[in-house]
């Protein structure tokens, strides 16, 4: 017997080879019981304060604090010391090596990130691993590389800082939200204070850990946990000079009404409805995909999420099947697990909102299918869901589920595709899957989405602007375009 025979004989055969768990270790993450506010470099004691849980087992993670009025008073004094004392008058080069830091840091430290986002939040570590981290560190190395090309990104401009930025973010991709808007900031030479949103605080206060190790001065960043009475008291503080908002399009509207009138600078990134829209002549799994990606992907948490399929009618049929086929390939689980695709719903709120809306459906008249998955007792989770015999005047079809929810509309020419894709009061991406050049350009331009992506979905990237049409916002966040709300010129 050769020593790979004997080897063999030995090896237990697998009772079941369907699926073997690979739990990633939570030993990695060192957290604490209890965190303060980040406030001029230092934890400040908040005045009250709540506890943040894993959305996958609903245990308690640890005691955040809920900032008060008065604490982001301080915050926001804070940055603007620091931007009066050094920060904004500091060369662009000297700025970007504090975000090449950061961003270093970030990946050194990726794992321990990545666990911990997908402990608060719940979405599978691979994308957490693969995706949330990458990007955010892909962000910061990205606008450290404009700090000191600010003049020859705007010429004859005379480009400076706005000053004291207010950052509100939301829970579905808290790390990278949060690089979305701070890297630009301080590129651009301004100090923030950024509140994470209430369910996802953690990866934000260990990314304070982050700006310590980059030693970065005291101020430039402060970070305020609470909800949205925090963000409604850094909104409505005078001495902030610009809002970035990423969140829903109801607190988006109510932010735009306060500014109205003050002069402070406003970004909006709002929800979405996006249009994913497959034609006949397209590479058929290459597209189901596409499509399983646009809207599985992080549970359909995505403000972009291609959340109504528009199928060529000739191929409804085929697609539909392949699709639903393809679903009972997802696993749904553990979010630290490295297997599942499909994690927790980020709250109880969350996946309250989806079953209203799944509910409404089926009443409505669409049919529903979910594969045959087993979901975990405790914590909050739903199956993967495709709507078929969906009208476009459902709500399904019109309001944003957040969540892994596919509405299928067909549809038999591209002006049709057009119009239908177009009819949402929404505009923040869309997709188009043809093998036809000209006719990708030609649905791009129609579309009304501030992003259009061919044979692909779900991709970023730092270099490219992402924003919105109509109720899904203005401004841009990304490539150059992303610097633009952080500047003032003068002209
Ligand atoms: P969602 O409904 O998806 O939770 P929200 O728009 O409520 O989205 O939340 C996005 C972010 O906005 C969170 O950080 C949240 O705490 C914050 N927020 C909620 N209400 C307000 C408000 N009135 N003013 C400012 N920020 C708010």
């Amino acid at each position: 017997m050769t020593e790979i025979q004997r080897k063999q004989d030995r090896a237990p055969v697998p009772k079941d080879w369907t699926y073997a768990p690979a739990p990633e270790s939570r030993d990695v993450v060192k957290l604490q019981d209890r965190y303060g506010l980040f406030i001029g470099g230092e934890w400040v004691e908040p005045g009250e304060s709540y506890e943040t849980i894993s959305p996958a087992n609903e245990e308690t993670l640890a005691t955040v604090g809920q900032a008060t009025a008065e604490d982001v008073d301080r915050a926001v004094q804070a940055a603007r010391a620091a931007f009066s004392n050094g920060w904004s008058s500091l060369p662009g080069s000297e700025r970007a090596k504090y975000l090449f830091r950061i961003a270093r840091i970030l990946q050194e430290r990726s794992r321990e990130l990545a666990v911990l986002e997908s402990l608060n939040g719940g979405k599978p570590i691979k994308e957490s691993r693969d995706v949330d981290v990458p990007l955010a560190a892909a962000h910061f190395f990205y606008y450290a590389g404009w700090a000191d090309k600010l003049e020859y990104a705007f010429p004859n401009r005379k480009p400076g800082p706005v000053g004291v930025a207010g950052q509100i973010i939301p829970w579905n991709f808290p790390l990278l939200m949060l690089a979305w808007k701070l890297a630009p900031a301080l590129a651009c030479g301004n100090t923030v204070v950024l509140k994470p949103a209430e369910t996802t605080p953690l990866t934000a206060l260990l990314f304070c850990d982050v700006l310590r190790q980059a030693e970065l001065p005291p101020g430039v960043v402060n970070i305020v946990t609470g909800d949205g009475r925090t963000g409604a008291a850094l909104v409505e503080h005078p001495g902030v000079d610009k809002i970035a908002f990423t969140g829903s399009t109801d607190v988006g509207k109510a932010i735009q009404r306060r500014l109205a009138g003050t002069g402070k600078k406003l970004t909006l990134e709002l929800g979405g409805k996006a249009a994913n829209i497959v034609f006949d002549d397209c590479a058929l799994d290459q597209a189901v995909e596409g499509i399983v990606n646009g809207i599985y992907f992080n549970q359909g948490h995505v403000c972009c999420a291609g959340s109504r399929l528009f199928v060529q009618e000739s191929i409804a049929e085929p697609l539909v099947e392949k699709l639903k086929k393809r679903l009972e390939t997802l696993r749904v689980g553990d979010p630290l697990d490295k297997n599942p695709d499909v994690g927790a719903i980020n709250s109880k709120l969350q996946l309250d909102r989806i079953k209203e809306l799944v509910a409404a459906g089926e009443e409505e008249g669409a049919e529903i299918y979910q594969p045959p998955c087993r979901l975990p007792e405790k914590g909050y989770w739903f199956a993967p869901t495709v709507f078929t015999n969906v009208a476009q005047s459902y709500r399904i079809a019109q309001e944003e589920i957040f969540g892994p929810v596919l509405s299928v509309l067909t549809f038999r020419t591209p002006e049709e595709a057009v119009e239908k894709a177009n009819n949402t009061p929404y505009g923040l991406s869309a997709g188009v899957w043809t093998e036809k050049g000209s006719r990708i350009l030609w649905m791009a331009k129609q579309l009304r989405a501030g992003v259009v992506w061919a044979n692909t979905f779900n991709r970023f990237d730092p270099t490219s602007p992402f924003g919105g049409y109509k109720e899904s916002g203005f401004g841009r966040e990304g490539g150059l375009h992303g610097l633009e709300p952080y500047l003032r010129f003068e002209e």
